[in-house]
């Protein structure tokens, strides 16, 4: 089970992102604090390709990864070069609703049919491409994806702070994403 924790007050921000990157996208976004001039880069920020809009940082602030449901896990050179060329610390996982993502593996028939349509593939290449990469994107519940894909960078990179977050489209808000204990 996951929990959304608001940021709707500097003092809802959790303990381990305080005075961090994570905490002013926060306040950046939800608080619409007024916008600096950062000398460098400070974030990862992971964006899902569908997520519409665009979360309201200043430009020198952060660099942004638009990948399905913000998933990095055929892309962790991305995340190496980011870190260990572009000085980043931290790494914020952002899903939201309303995410095509959301039952994947189900909508076989219409990936396959708009590849080759839109694409120019052949069916047996479409489906074959499908089946071997739908899997890893497949987002049943966005919260999960997110917070699992959290634990494995966590892992990886145990330095790197790593921010599991969701993002409400009707609100326009960032929330904390947690593991909830029931
Ligand atoms: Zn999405």
């Amino acid at each position: 089970m996951t929990l959304l924790v608001p940021a709707t007050h500097p003092s809802d921000v959790l303990s381990a992102y305080r005075d961090t990157p994570i905490a002013s996208l926060l306040a950046y976004h939800n608080l619409r604090r007024r916008h600096r001039r950062h000398a460098r880069a400070e974030l990862l920020l992971a964006l899902c390709l569908d997520q519409p809009g665009r979360l309201r940082v200043p430009d020198s602030f952060a660099f942004v990864l638009r990948t399905g449901g913000g998933n990095v896990k055929a892309l962790d050179f991305h995340v190496s070069l980011a870190v260990a060329l572009g000085g980043m610390r931290a790494l914020a996982l952002v899903g939201h609703d309303e995410c095509g993502l959301v039952d994947l593996v189900r909508r076989r028939d219409a990936f396959v049919a708009r590849l080759r349509e839109h694409g120019g593939w052949l069916r047996g290449d479409a489906e074959d491409h499908f089946d071997r990469n739908a899997p890893l994107f497949e987002a049943g519940d966005v919260g999960e994806l997110v917070l699992s894909e959290a634990a494995r960078l966590r892992a990886r990179y145990p330095r790197l702070l790593v921010a599991p977050l969701f993002y409400r489209i009707r609100e326009d808000r960032l929330y904390q994403l947690v593991e909830s204990s029931s």
